[in-house]
């Protein structure tokens, strides 16, 4: 109570715009994730640069949520902030192509191993599309999804294993899917070899769509050999697989994909790679991308296809050229992964010190703490162990003393731009709510 009284005093600014949101915007937000953030109402943004944001009251953020991913460059690099508003004076959409797409295409195709390249306008329609074309290509109907992942909001991807019955069902909340997700869908458990198996053997499977680490219930690495496994097993049934990078790009220049040597037939990236411009991209292998090109002859690609008018456009390229190019490079990554182990080794001394039954997980310059002892190997576990309340109290507090971290669990990312002095402070702003809990 204290702390909700706290962030009404001084979000006063946004408590107003949320009121007056009621009237034209569904929940009071332009996206109905918005709704989820701890306190009354979320926070309105003024303006951000780097690692930090001001909202309209005024009040300075120390960022850890960074756009869930979509700035994870750090919010307005130069080097994208110029290219976007130079750019921006000479077109923006044409539908035709620009030197900019050869370039990313060229780009991706070096960090990802994949041949070809097309692009969308986000994640979820990238995701939405390598589906459709699995199914065509292989001409089976099912893709295997994972216990509690994240894909976007992708009709076959919004389920879970209902836990009485174990079968496949659709997510709470999933508004409407187009049918009965156990048709289009088989929902396993992240880690679990028996299930895999069973699912491509039993089930009639175009592809498996995974993140390479789940990220989207916590971060839950694979178990040692279960990508082998995935890719054996994806080949002997001949099933695609499908690697969604479009978090785990915090892993390196060439996701998870590069860094454990990943052979997967298609591979997603979104969000941060066009600075938060909406753009999406997705690769194949070569004899896939031979099979797509027959399967949409030019003379009907315009009515079915896999396209969408601004998808590929002018200054969504140029501003991802800029960001592969000048910013999300190695050095980029040299600077920040050890970054977040630092962040980590705070979070886990406190943890330590009050001999909290919780643990800490990273990936790249991604990292997240747990309510639980040990990492949690699939979904269901990472679902478990959320506790709701105390999320939000958690949440709540570190709003309160300019700390924000991401609304869905308790994940941190770390931008080139986050300084020691920051970690610092997130340590100290931990420890303070830790002892306020005990
Ligand atoms: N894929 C993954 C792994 C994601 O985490 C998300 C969003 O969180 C998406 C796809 C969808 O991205 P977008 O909402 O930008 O379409």
């Amino acid at each position: 109570q204290k702390e909700m009284e706290l962030f009404e005093k001084k979000h006063k600014k946004s408590g107003e715009l949320y009121k007056k949101a009621q009237d034209s915007l569904l929940q009071g937000v332009p996206m109905n994730w918005m709704t989820k953030w701890a306190g009354s109402y979320p926070v309105f943004v003024a303006k951000a640069k780097g690692a930090h944001f001001q909202d309209v009251d005024g009040n300075d953020y120390l960022d850890f949520c960074l756009g869930d991913t979509g700035s994870m460059i750090g919010h307005a690099p130069e080097p994208a902030v110029k290219a976007i508003s130079e750019y921006a004076a000479q077109g923006t959409t044409f539908m035709l192509p620009t030197e900019d797409a050869v370039w990313n295409a060229e780009e991706l195709q070096r960090r990802f191993g994949m041949k070809y390249w097309q692009f969308a306008t986000s994640a979820t329609d990238a995701n939405r599309f390598v589906l459709r074309l699995a199914r065509e290509v292989t001409q089976r109907p099912k893709v295997v999804v994972y216990n509690w992942c994240y894909h976007g909001t992708v009709d076959e991807t919004v389920a879970i294993i209902d836990e009485t019955t174990g079968k496949t069902v659709a997510k709470p909340g999933s508004l409407g899917p187009q049918c009965d997700p156990a048709i289009t869908t088989k929902v396993i458990e992240w880690n679990d070899v028996q299930a895999l198996e069973d699912a491509l053997k039993y089930e009639d499977v175009a592809a498996v769509l995974a993140e390479p680490v789940m990220t989207n219930c916590g971060i839950v690495h694979p178990q040692p050999g279960y990508h082998e496994k995935l890719r054996e097993l994806t080949k002997k049934y001949g099933t695609l697989l499908i690697i969604d990078e479009t978090h785990t790009i915090c892993a390196g220049v060439g996701g998870c994909t590069k860094a454990y040597g990943l052979e997967p037939d298609m591979v997603v990236v979104g969000k941060t790679v066009a600075a938060g411009i909406p753009a999406a991209a997705y690769g194949f292998s070569a004899d896939l991308g031979a099979k797509a090109a027959a399967a949409i002859p030019p003379e009907l690609c315009d009515i079915g296809g896999i396209g969408g008018t601004l998808a590929a456009n002018a200054l969504s390229m140029h501003a991802m050229r800029a960001v592969l190019s000048e910013v999300l490079t190695e050095k980029f990554y040299d600077k920040n992964i050890p970054l977040a182990a630092r962040f980590n080794e705070g979070v886990q001394g406190v943890i330590d010190k009050y001999d909290l039954p919780w643990n800490t997980t990273q990936l790249g310059c991604r990292t997240e703490y747990w309510f639980r002892k040990e990492p949690a190997q699939n979904g269901g576990q990472a679902e478990a162990a959320v506790d709701f309340e105390l999320d939000q109290y958690m949440h709540l507090a570190s709003l309160n003393r300019g700390i924000l971290m991401t609304p869905f669990h308790n994940m941190a990312l770390i931008t080139a731009e986050t300084s020691q002095a920051d970690i610092d402070k997130h340590t100290a702003v931990f420890e303070e709510i830790v002892k306020n809990i005990l």
